[in-house]
């Protein structure tokens, strides 16, 4: 018999993620690969969530603690809120799944930008609900645009701050008039990812809405800066009620054993998060450098990669660098997005990068 599937589910293409290296060298037979394509954390976990995860072999026939009481509560300390208003997910992929299916129904509309995390357009279209897509100007998420389109089928308003692919951010000031025209019903979803990484001091303090029991929530990640992308961890900050409904959806266990203590261990290391950064700064300068003397001119970014218009088909350069052995992330048509690694790494994505570009392709 025939598959029966709901038009939207056809609609949708797989996520195509960063190449993973063992693949890269499997197919080129390529000893070194450097893989600079999903904003990861080059110097890795921090050695106490290295301990905390080493330590926890014999809790593994275990079930996780599905409230993750610890964890939850030293988030909730972190940023003085209640344990109650803590969620967390499976990566904080898994809470914009859980945002779609706990508020849309079918037809029901969220609103993003075009270039932007693509994850909300999947997410909305698996629950049958509808994307509005409002287009960046400058690279940057345009709330004015964002607020009209609000109609009374609006569930969700998803900004990506900073954002990616791009690494633009919106103010402070910009967020507060959009904030200040928000109907009640729209749930604002601040997806902030790279926090850490910000050194803006025009960058919006969302929690503050949530603290004030706005319909909002603040995602954050443990996946970036925090460097437990494979352990799969990330958390949202939200209003009770909100997190309530959330907790109604959410799987049991999502939140996995060695994440929740990994995740703990790396939240208190303050030392290591600071590090992460200062290496960032040192080679976004690098990277920002050494791109503008190969005459391609990066979008300024507040994140821990960069945005860049290669002036040739982008998929071609993609490509020559892998060739090459470095991993890079085509967004479309000319525009790359290479995430800042350690300064070897940075160097030798320049040199290649040079090479490609002096080769005219
Ligand atoms: C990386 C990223 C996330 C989350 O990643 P998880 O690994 O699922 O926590 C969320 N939003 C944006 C914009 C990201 O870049």
């Amino acid at each position: 018999m025939a598959l029966q599937v709901h038009p939207d589910i056809r609609s949708l293409s797989p996520y195509v993620p960063g190449k993973p290296i063992d693949e890269l060298q499997r197919e080129l037979g390529l000893t070194r690969v450097i893989k600079l394509a999903s904003n990861e954390n080059p110097l890795g976990p921090s050695p106490k969530a290295l301990a905390a995860v080493s330590g926890a072999q014999d809790m593994l026939h275990r079930y996780p603690d599905g409230g993750a009481y610890q964890l939850r509560q030293a988030i909730a300390d972190r940023w003085k809120v209640a344990r109650e208003q803590v969620i967390l997910g499976n990566g904080s992929d898994e809470i914009l799944g859980l945002l779609a299916r706990t508020f849309m129904t079918p037809g029901d509309e969220a609103i993003m930008a075009d270039h932007t995390f693509v994850i909300y357009k999947m997410e909305v279209t698996a629950v049958h609900g509808k994307p509005v897509v409002v287009p960046l100007v400058n690279w940057t998420h345009d709330l004015a645009s964002m607020v009209r389109a609000i109609t009374p089928r609006t569930r969700l308003l998803f900004l990506c701050n900073p954002n990616n692919p791009t690494g633009t951010i919106v103010t402070a000031e910009a967020v507060d008039r959009l904030m200040a025209r928000v109907p009640e019903d729209v749930v604002v979803v601040f997806d902030e990812a790279y926090f850490e990484y910000v050194r803006s001091p025009q960058f919006p303090e969302a929690m503050a809405y949530v603290k004030q029991g706005r319909n909002a929530i603040v995602l954050r990640t443990f996946s970036k800066i925090y460097g437990l992308a494979g352990l799969r961890i990330g958390y949202g900050i939200s209003t009770t009620e909100i997190i309530d409904y959330l907790n109604r959806v959410r799987p049991p266990f999502n939140a996995n054993s060695l994440a929740q203590k990994a995740a703990l261990a790396a939240l208190g290391d303050d030392e290591h998060v600071a590090k992460s950064r200062a290496v960032n700064a040192a080679g976004m300068e690098q990277m920002g450098q050494g791109l503008r003397e190969l005459g391609v001119i990066p979008i300024p970014s507040e994140t821990n990669f960069l945005y860049f218009d290669a002036k040739r088909d982008g998929r071609v350069v993609f490509e020559a660098l892998l060739r090459a052995g470095i991993i890079v992330r085509h967004i479309d048509g000319t525009m790359l997005r290479v995430t800042i690694g350690q300064p070897d790494e940075n160097a030798a994505f320049l040199q290649a990068l040079r090479k490609v570009l002096d080769g005219g392709t």
